[in-house]
């Protein structure tokens, strides 16, 4: 395991060493074989006694130097100067099998120097639910953190209720946010900021340090990566629920998988998060979140910009106004792409728009419509609505649409037959705390390994919430 400490080397300022609390009885939930692989995670550390020991935080590996990190961030458009690691620790970097940089971090692992009023606890709900959405979004396709383990602690978390606890370890491309480039910002050190900034460029940017204008260079880089990020979570019906500056990365990863859901009847005012209460964070509002995000971090880098505050603040300003556009040609690209076409099709938008004002209109499954767009026939798809006037019209249209070649089976590869449904986390996170069974949350993580392979075995896992199973809102 190629391991090495570089951002808490960075300033003493922007981190701080703290052990994990040890807990009473570790006891492994699950472990992803494959990433510990990746990572040259010692294959004696997975499902093994010692491994538990090291992922509940109970030891402390001599390839370990535990720091929580600093950060700041608007939370729900309100500044918090002090966030930070309040129930995580970084536990080592490391290179992996791919030549890049990982972060390892245990999270609900105990009380550090940022944990405020908090506990420094998680419990085995989101965790679990963090487990099975940062997987399967790994195989649907989107830049996300991912788990490597969950251990449980054995011990109680007090909530609403006492609940069991757990301990997740997630890796990350690193876990550097926007609001750590506020937290450094405060600061008024312009070296600190710049330090900090190249670090950002060396790990996530290396072709910004040979741009004219670095810093501008960044911002436009992570201006671009989130774009990107935004338009999967889109194409997906993702909604993350705690957009704060706090919970993005400067990576372009999805970070905070808290009250994170998947719409499934198509509408754009969908909200799931309990404490969203006003839907500041609901679907259609991704994208000007992320572009309200990214001018804080265009903030954050104004000094280095140019030191004449003018210009720094116009140049900035025009690098985030281009989000929209940027945003725009992923989201088109994608959307067309999950109907066979592509953007520059002089029919293609209107056909994704008046296709989701159908899905809209009729209350459909999002993800069942455009999976059964790529049937050989339309029995499956005319089952989604109530009558085949609703859609003909559109479909024939679609048809015209379509090139000579198209071959429907291609869209089994863009469009999944498997995500990660409110009410399957519901499900198995309730059996687990109450019958301590780990049977549907195996089976789910198993479906959702393969999200585009529609297999027999787990049909009853494709289709949507029944009335009394529906999930309208979740929790962190
Ligand atoms: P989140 O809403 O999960 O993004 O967390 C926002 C902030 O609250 C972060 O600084 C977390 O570390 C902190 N936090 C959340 N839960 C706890 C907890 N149980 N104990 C201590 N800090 C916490
Ligand atoms: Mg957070
Ligand atoms: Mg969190």
């Amino acid at each position: 395991m190629q391991t090495a400490m570089t951002y808490v080397q960075l300033d003493p300022r922007l981190s701080a060493a703290c052990q994990p609390t040890p807990v009473m009885q570790p006891q492994w939930l699950a472990v992803n074989t494959e990433l510990a692989e990746f990572l040259g995670v010692p294959e004696a550390l997975c499902g093994t006694d010692a491994g538990a020991e090291i992922f509940a935080g109970n030891r402390v590996p001599d390839w370990a130097q535990p720091h929580a990190l600093a950060y700041a961030g608007h939370q729900f458009a309100n500044y918090v100067p002090q966030l930070g690691d309040g129930r995580a620790v970084l536990l080592t970097e490391v290179i992996a099998a791919d030549g890049e940089r990982y972060d390892i971090q245990l999270k609900g692992s105990g009380r550090t120097p940022y944990s405020r009023g908090g506990d420094g606890r998680a419990p085995i709900g989101p965790v679990l639910r963090e487990y099975v959405l940062s997987e399967a979004m790994y195989r649907l396709g989107v830049p996300t953190t991912r788990a490597l383990a969950a251990v449980a602690t054995g011990e109680l978390v007090h909530r609403e209720e006492a609940l069991p606890g757990a301990v997740i370890t997630r890796v990350a491309k690193s876990h550097l946010r926007v609001g750590t480039a506020q937290f450094v910002l405060a600061y008024k050190d312009r070296a600190l900021l710049q330090k900090f900034a190249d670090y950002v460029i060396q790990r996530h940017y290396p072709a910004c340090a040979d741009a004219e204008q670095s810093y501008l260079a960044l911002l436009q880089a992570v201006i671009d990566k989130q774009a990107q990020l935004i338009a999967k979570w889109m194409s997906l019906g993702f909604i993350h629920g705690v957009m704060n500056t706090d919970n993005m990365t400067l990576s372009g990863e999805t970070i905070d998988y808290g009250p994170c859901a998947f719409m499934e009847a198509y509408d754009p005012q969908t909200v799931f998060s309990f404490i969203d209460r006003r839907g500041r964070y609901m679907y259609q509002n991704q994208p000007p979140i992320a572009m309200w995000n990214l001018a804080r971090f265009a903030e954050t880098l104004l000094p280095l910009i140019s030191d004449d505050k003018d210009q720094a603040i116009n140049a900035a300003t025009s690098a985030v106004q281009e989000f929209e556009s940027v945003y725009q040609n992923y989201y088109w690209q994608q959307m067309t792409a999950k109907i066979g076409l592509t953007p520059d099709h002089s029919d293609a938008q209107a056909l994704v728009e008046d296709f989701l004002g159908l899905l809209e209109q009729h209350s459909v499954d999002f993800t069942l419509a455009f999976r059964a767009l790529g049937d050989a026939d339309t029995t499956r798809f005319a089952t989604l609505f109530n009558q085949p006037q609703q859609w003909q019209a559109w479909y024939q249209r679609w048809q015209d649409a379509l090139p000579d070649d198209f071959d429907p089976q291609q869209l089994q590869t863009i469009n999944p037959a498997f995500i990660p449904r409110n009410h399957l986390v519901e499900q198995l996170i309730d059996e687990a705390v109450n019958e301590g069974s780990l049977t549907r949350f195996n089976r789910l993580n198993q479906a959702l390994r393969e999200p585009f392979n529609e297999r027999e075995e787990y049909a009853d896992l494709m289709r949507p919430a029944q009335a009394d199973e529906a999930v309208t809102r979740t929790f962190c």
